[in-house]
């Protein structure tokens, strides 16, 4: 990991959900091995002025003067919101935008502070917070994801968001390393934690390997075990990527629903990260009416694509998402 630049970077985010979100470093800390955000921030979006470190309280500073903002903003898309270098400047930015009525999703895989929650604390119905959790396992936990919380940890940011009235409590297990995380007795166990601890909503995702992901597999045993299973093709919202085969994609995430179903949790995959499941009756978060986090703009957008297509033919199907216009016209002031 190179150095974390702080910034406050305004994006729109057509491959998640065609929303507005917001990074506060180029980089993360929490260096997770699959990550291939940096990367992508690096080298397609050039999120880092060149290199060049940018003041951070010049970069907040610019994004608070701002006259108007997104009606709706997610924290954040290429980063997380709660790592060290960011949790000032979200502490800034929040103050700044929620009394002007603006929605956030915070999606961390870290640990909201109570600082945090008593700023959201006044605005309840216009957050959303998004915890990530795969696995109970902390040794997986700690080899894959280094500078993310231990579970315990990541799951007591619900315990706070009940404390302070935050109705909206969603968890993402993303991802799934397969052959890693995907025993259906794990799953359950975290599952029943995941009720014993107030989320409401779950969504899920298969790991998918892109050229930006972080680790060469063979680094980490446990990324290796499941890059061994990422042999497919997948068409993403962002692209091609490898991922394990849809038929098992579609075995585990319908298992997932069951058992959410009969614990009273809202279930979707993320129809993003295989356009695939769009459009074909499987519930994807975009098509769940009770899982806010998705807008579902960018899968309703989609020509469906049914899942026996021949990759060749889903590929030529992709450019189609970069004919897209960000949509300017949602915001507030
Ligand atoms: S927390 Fe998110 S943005 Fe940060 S390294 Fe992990 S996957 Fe990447």
């Amino acid at each position: 990991m190179a150095e974390i630049i702080a910034q406050a970077r305004l994006v729109r985010v057509e491959n998640m959900c065609d929303q507005w979100g917001l990074d506060l470093t180029a980089g993360c800390e929490h260096a997770c091995m699959y990550c291939h955000f940096h990367k992508h921030q690096v080298l397609s979006l050039r999120h880092e002025h060149g290199g060049e470190i940018v003041a951070k309280s010049l970069a907040v500073d610019s994004f608070l003067s701002l006259d108007q903002y997104p009606d709706t903003l997610y924290l954040s898309p290429h980063t997380d919101p709660l790592a060290p270098s960011a949790r000032g400047p979200l502490e800034a930015v929040l103050k700044r935008i929620l009394p002007l009525g603006v929605r956030v999703i915070i999606s961390t895989k870290n640990v909201v502070t109570r600082r945090i929650f008593r700023i959201l604390a006044d605005y309840p119905e216009q957050v959303l917070v998004l915890i990530g959790l795969t696995s109970l396992d902390d040794d997986r936990n700690k080899a894959v994801e280094p500078g993310c919380a231990p579970a315990l940890a990541r799951l007591a940011n619900f315990d706070l968001a009940k404390e302070y009235g935050i109705p909206s409590r969603f968890t993402r297990l993303d991802p799934i390393l397969p052959g890693v995380d995907d025993a259906h007795p794990a799953l359950g166990r975290l599952l029943d934690e995941l009720v014993l601890r107030g989320t409401l909503q779950v969504s899920a995702t298969y790991l998918f390997l892109t050229p930006f992901t972080v680790s060469t597999p063979t680094t980490n045993p446990y990324m290796r075990e499941a890059a061994t299973w990422c042999r497919e093709a997948s068409p993403t919202a962002g692209g091609l990527a490898y991922s394990v085969p849809l038929p098992r994609k579609v075995d585990l995430y319908s298992w997932l629903k069951r058992e959410c179903t009969t614990r009273g949790l809202h279930f979707g995959a993320c129809g993003c990260k295989d356009l695939r499941l769009g459009g074909n009756g499987f519930a994807t978060a975009c098509t769940n009416p009770c899982l806010s986090e998705c807008t579902g703009r960018t899968i309703c957008s989609l020509p469906v694509i049914e899942p026996s297509l021949p990759v060749d033919t889903v590929r030529e199907t992709i450019p189609q998402l970069s004919a897209k216009k960000p949509d300017s016209s949602r915001l507030v002031s």
